[in-house]
């Protein structure tokens, strides 16, 4: 079985719930991007939940929305530019970026990478939240630490290419769009609170979880990307599309490596229901502010993990994925290739984690 999310994003992503299978619509495979509305709701909402359709993208698709907590205050960010002391004992260390989710400015009180609020003291710079004029984009690399992702047949971990992606890609976007932060800039473990928090409290004006996908297929001939955006939010579904069209664009060149990277059916500008319609993915159902989830290659597979294994290749991506990432903040592009997903279950429960999370200190 394909898995449309595979093993990296039920390990990363989905946690904050246990997500079940929800209705899902029946494939319908169409060409990208699709030309019209759909005459019904391509879901079956729950009884508890009234969604109403929505557009995206001007696309003129209709799709279940559903409601969103109140967004927690817009505090902004520090960075930890020396070790600094931790409230509850111990010490951080430096260089980390950790959302303020409370305290003072003075005196702030973050969440640190394994989830922990407390209150840090020391050599700290401050990172205001975006504002009206100002754009902010958070650049967000999957995994980390104990949760290593899937892997290339080689061991090549997920953790380490999605990281070197997403630095690739803040060097890309200096200059470009106003100010750019990275969720983690070395092999740190952050869970998905963490995540969220430090976009929500940066107001970004898009965050890009970069992941690379998996599959038990390995040897199938059909390569596949994807983005995610999430069913709550116009301007996700948008940004999914915008940033998928970026990444299969540059993809495309390797057509005679990999064939055509758009025939996986588990390609394309994607969501991916949950229960009672929700999100299936923590990361999207939590967040208050536009976030991406970009799976843009299967790493599990013999021949994009060739290709991922090229330092030119990983530039290429990561300026795909930046390109992607000024498409939706500057400009009104539309973006391309939405489609209704592959009905799934819930993925299997991932393995419990050896030891525990542990901040760098
Ligand atoms: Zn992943």
């Amino acid at each position: 079985m394909v898995l449309l999310a595979g093993p990296c994003l039920a390990a990363c992503t989905s946690s904050g719930g246990t997500p079940s299978a929800a209705p899902s619509p029946t494939l319908t495979p169409t060409s990208s991007p699709p030309t019209a509305p759909a005459s019904t709701p391509p879901v079956t909402p729950s009884p508890t939940t009234t969604p109403a359709a929505i557009d995206y993208g001007g696309q003129g698709v209709r799709w279940p929305r559903v409601a969103r907590s109140a967004p927690p205050p817009a505090l902004g960010a520090v960075v930890t530019l020396d070790r600094v002391q931790r409230g509850d004992g111990g010490t951080l260390a430096a260089g980390l970026t950790l959302p303020r989710v409370g305290g003072t400015a003075a005196a702030p009180v973050v969440l640190t990478p394994c989830g922990t609020r407390t209150l840090v003291t020391g050599s700290l710079r401050r990172i205001p939240p975006s504002g009206p004029h100002d754009v902010l984009v958070v650049i967000d690399p999957g995994h980390g630490g104990r949760a290593e992702g899937t892997h290339a047949p080689d061991g090549t971990r997920e953790k380490d290419v999605v990281l070197d992606l997403a630095r690739r890609a803040a060097v890309d976007l200096r200059g470009r769009v106003g100010r750019v932060v990275l969720t983690r800039d070395r092999d740190l473990e952050a869970t998905i609170g963490f995540r969220v928090a430090l976009a929500d409290a940066l107001r970004a004006d898009l965050a890009l979880s970069v992941h690379l996908n998996a599959s038990p297929e390995t040897t199938r001939s059909s390569p596949g990307t994807s983005a995610y955006g999430s069913v709550a939010d116009p301007a996700g579904r948008r940004a999914a599309g915008v940033v998928y069209a970026s990444v299969r664009h540059y993809l495309e060149q390797w057509t005679p490596t990999v064939r055509r990277w758009a025939a996986n059916p588990d390609s394309g500008a994607l969501y991916r229901l949950g229960r009672n319609g929700q999100d299936y993915y923590g990361l999207l159902r939590q967040a208050h502010v536009t976030w991406v989830i970009a799976e843009s290659a299967y790493l599990s597979a013999p021949r994009e993990a060739a290709l991922l294994a090229r330092p030119a290749v990983r530039a290429g991506l990561a300026g795909a994925l930046a390109d992607g990432v000024v498409a939706v903040t500057s400009a009104d592009t539309p973006g391309s290739g939405w489609r209704r997903p592959l009905t799934r279950p819930a993925d299997p429960p991932a393995p419990p984690l050896p030891g525990r999370c542990v901040d760098p200190a």
